[in-house]
């Protein structure tokens, strides 16, 4: 099998074609951050111009890298849950995604049926969190049903028992904010250079910095649950920026070196605590999972913030110390990207889930036009 994926569903214009083998022939991402640092976090209408503007170009791209044409591929898939905050429910009913496909009107979905009804190719509707946590087995081989999943993106922050392809029992959510969230505002009231997401600058700010110079309270120690929170987190962040006078309007690159010490102080203080919570909330989750499926070995950490090395290595020290191992993508693979979409879409497709090909004459004349805004802006 081979399998073009489509990703559109955030900031990011992706497309990549995998083999079933598992061998990435290519994948290629169009990132707004130009957008991103004008408007200091993703605009919805703008986004999808953006994506409208080079969704032809990154497609095609990917099939020239590849050294493939579109009659070669055995199906198109393509996202269709954008930042769906009831994630993966639903998945497991398995139901045919036709009707959520043709109402869906986002960029990448046009496309998709655009190419599907031409080249008379099966389409296959792909929900966003699942290609993030599947893509983990395009990594690991090894890696059988059941395993846990932590999924920490901009919109998610989700515990998972996956019990098999499609049966995905929720351990855990966010009451509020996502941890990504969290890092994108504390980059932006720290001054931090958002032509890239905040996450990558607290990673690297945060390592000049003293992590417990400032005291945060880890969110939810009360709470003997598997459920996150990083609102409060935002508010204990934004109430030290205050208190030290640190003005967001300097970029970080003109402060003085006092000023730039205490901002790393604050940097290295909030992802320490941020990170704490998730280590507190995966060891409880661990210990419910096991007590379902005793022969869980993996823990799959997926998702934009997996790509923080920080991150990774203090999760790597809970999930061993609970005797199983962690599987996390490379960072390439954590964020946005069409790999994930084109995996996902084979392991759809190989048990039979997927769509006919839409009529080629109505993929012909596929419109642009606007999808639900409330869609877009939970991711
Ligand atoms: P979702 O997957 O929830 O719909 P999304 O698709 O917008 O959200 P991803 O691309 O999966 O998000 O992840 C983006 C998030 O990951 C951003 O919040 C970004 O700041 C964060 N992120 C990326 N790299 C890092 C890093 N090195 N450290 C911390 N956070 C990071
Ligand atoms: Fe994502």
């Amino acid at each position: 099998l081979v399998i073009l994926g489509i990703e559109t569903s955030c900031d990011d214009t992706a497309a990549a074609v995998v083999r079933s083998s598992g061998e990435i022939l290519s994948q290629v991402v169009s990132s707004q951050a130009d957008l991103l640092a004008r408007y200091g976090g993703v605009a919805p209408k703008m986004a999808e111009e953006a994506h409208a503007q080079v969704i032809d170009r990154v497609v095609q791209e990917a099939l020239d890298k590849a050294n493939v044409k579109e009659l070669d591929l055995s199906a198109v898939a393509v996202t269709i849950g954008p930042g769906l905050s009831l994630c993966l429910r639903g998945l497991d009913t398995g139901e045919n995604s036709i009707d959520r496909l043709s109402n869906s009107r986002g960029i990448g979905v046009q496309k998709a049926r655009k190419i599907a009804g031409t080249f008379n190719l099966p389409i296959v509707g792909i929900h966003h969190m699942e290609a993030h946590a599947l893509v983990a087995r395009l990594i690991e081989r090894e890696l059988q049903f059941p395993f846990m999943v932590l999924l920490i993106s901009g919109g998610h922050n989700l515990l998972i028992l996956a019990c098999d392809l499609g049966q995905y029992l929720q351990l855990g959510t966010t009451i509020d904010d996502a941890i990504g969230e969290a890092y994108d505002k504390t980059a932006k009231w720290l001054g931090l250079d958002l032509r890239r997401s905040g996450g990558p600058a607290i990673e690297e700010l945060a390592r000049e910095g003293d992590p417990e110079s400032v005291k945060f309270a880890v969110p939810m120690k009360q709470h003997k649950d598997c459920n996150f929170s990083y609102a409060g987190l935002k508010t204990q962040v934004r109430l030290a920026i205050e208190s030290k006078n640190i003005n967001a309007e300097i970029p970080i690159s003109s402060a003085s070196s006092e000023d730039r010490s205490s901002r790393a102080n604050i940097a290295a203080s909030f992802q320490r605590v941020a990170v704490l919570h998730l280590e507190e909330r995966c060891e409880r989750a661990i210990g419910w999972a096991l007590e379902i499926e005793p022969s869980i070995k993996y823990f799959v950490v997926s998702g934009g913030v997996a790509s923080n090395q920080y991150v990774r290595a203090r999760l790597n020290q809970v999930v061993k110390k609970n005797g199983l191992e962690l599987v996390c993508p490379p960072p390439s693979l954590c964020t946005d990207n069409g790999v994930m979409v084109a995996w996902t879409g084979i392991e759809h497709f190989r048990v039979g889930r997927f769509d006919p090909p839409p009529p080629a004459d109505e993929a012909e004349d596929t419109i642009f036009s606007p999808v639900n805004e409330e869609a877009w802006t939970s991711s």
